[in-house]
């Protein structure tokens, strides 16, 4: 098929630079932990105070340059006004680029703000776009409901069968909507055939990386052109407030902050300094969230009451090749796995484990452990969880960063009650 698409988004115009930024550091030779600490920081010149303050303010003062910016279109580059930039997203925004490897971030209020305004800021009406069922309920439900009302379209697909994306593309489709590692099975997308699949047919690669991060993978260096995260996962990692990012090249960002404006959904300054703040510990949280959840992994695969276990890092995982050579080692803190018993033993077993916390949601320091049935895949008829793979006795673990042979003790004991 000859797909042809118009060159707006590789037809660059106007020079742009890295930013908005608030200072000219670059970190970029410095390794993930150190960018991590340094990237961004906003150190106040006029009272030597080291950290980014809260800049909570709503507006600002207007100037010759604030003016002149705004009448040539550039008012992302300069401070007007909080929901269109602030020094404390900026802040962020700069450490979120450093560690994706991007030109430039915007912060968002929610992951679904972040998605919601990448994809209408990126499609046209009368385009489509191909995705797979295997993503997150919030996008699914996005697309399949809202899409069609602006005259766009979508097609849902496998998120492993590069055919079967292949065969999807038409000749209206303008992008290839995928997460890196999907919940709950933890199936891996390939990134790199995705990208050569972009680049064939002209389209543009979108990817949810929340699920590993740039810690464990950085999708924009493998070619994907925009990455997004739901920042309320493991980013910002405390489970103590809602963020999106969107991350790409300066240009293509440059398009998606219009969008960010109309939607409304920016960063709250005090959020933006949770998240910044957070973000300094992001390599160490990340290194001991994929170190234990290799380690329980093992545990639970080598127990005879525990049929079953999704998680990359197992030489049983179906793409574990794959796996190896996408993620360098770094598998990420995910595991799902299925207990004799059904759902009620897994309804046992969280009765009886006493540190991973019964809640929805992932990512944080503290382990959270839930129910894909009746949580993010609950719209699901039986019928549809089956056909997914969302078997009897599917449980989900987010792993925190607990002490591992704490963890695994709580485990061993939680699952002797469920059996004894
Ligand atoms: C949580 C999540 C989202 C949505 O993020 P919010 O911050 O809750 O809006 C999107 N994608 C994935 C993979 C998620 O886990």
């Amino acid at each position: 098929m000859n797909v042809n698409n118009d060159i707006w988004l590789n037809d660059l115009k106007r020079k742009r630079e890295q930013g908005p930024t608030l200072h000219k550091e670059s970190y970029s030779q410095y390794s993930d932990a150190t960018k991590a600490v340094h990237a961004g920081q906003y150190n106040d010149p006029i009272t030597g105070a080291l950290g980014t303050p809260i800049f909570q303010c709503s507006t600002f003062h207007l100037n010759e340059s604030s003016y002149k910016a705004i009448e040539e279109g550039r008012g992302r580059e300069k401070m007007i006004y909080s929901r269109y930039g602030n020094p404390s997203q900026w802040s962020v925004q700069e450490k979120v680029s450093s560690l994706e490897g991007a030109e430039s971030s915007i912060v968002f209020s929610s992951g679904m703000a972040a998605i919601s305004s990448a994809i209408l800021a990126i499609l046209d009406k009368g385009s489509h776009l191909v995705s797979s069922r295997d993503i997150y309920g919030g996008t699914y439900n996005f697309l399949y409901e809202d899409l069609y009302r602006y005259g766009m379209s979508v097609t849902f697909t496998s998120p492993t069968d590069i055919d079967a994306i292949e065969a999807a593309i038409q000749e209206n489709t303008k992008v290839l909507y995928f997460e890196a590692l999907t919940n709950p099975l933890l199936k891996l997308t390939p990134l790199k055939e995705l990208v050569a699949l972009g680049k064939k047919y002209n389209l543009r690669v979108i990817i949810d990386n929340t699920f590993l991060t740039p810690f464990n993978v950085k999708p924009l260096e493998l070619g994907v052109d925009l990455v997004v995260n739901s920042a309320t996962k493991y980013l910002n990692g405390h489970s103590d407030l809602i963020g999106g990012t969107a991350s790409g090249s300066r240009k293509l960002i440059d398009r998606i902050w219009p969008q960010m404006l109309k939607n409304g959904g920016s960063m709250d300054p005090h959020a933006c300094f949770l998240l910044e703040r957070s973000l300094k510990t992001f390599a160490l949280r990340m290194r001991t969230h994929n170190e234990n959840a290799l380690q329980i992994a093992r545990y639970l695969e080598a127990h005879e009451k525990i049929k079953r276990v999704y998680y990359p890092g197992l030489a049983s995982h179906e793409q574990h090749d794959l796996a190896k050579s996408q993620l360098n080692g770094k598998y990420s803190g995910m595991i799902s796995f299925e207990i004799d018993g059904g759902n009620m033993n897994a309804h046992k077993l969280l009765s009886h484990l006493k540190l991973p916390k019964e809640a929805t949601s992932l990512g944080g320091v503290e382990s959270l452990i839930s129910l894909p049935y009746n949580t993010s895949q609950a719209s699901l008829t039986k019928d549809q969880q089956k056909a997914i793979g969302i078997n009897e006795g599917l449980i989900r673990l987010s792993v925190g960063i607990e002490d591992l042979e704490d963890l695994i003790s709580d485990f061993e004991q939680a699952l002797n009650n469920v059996f004894k």
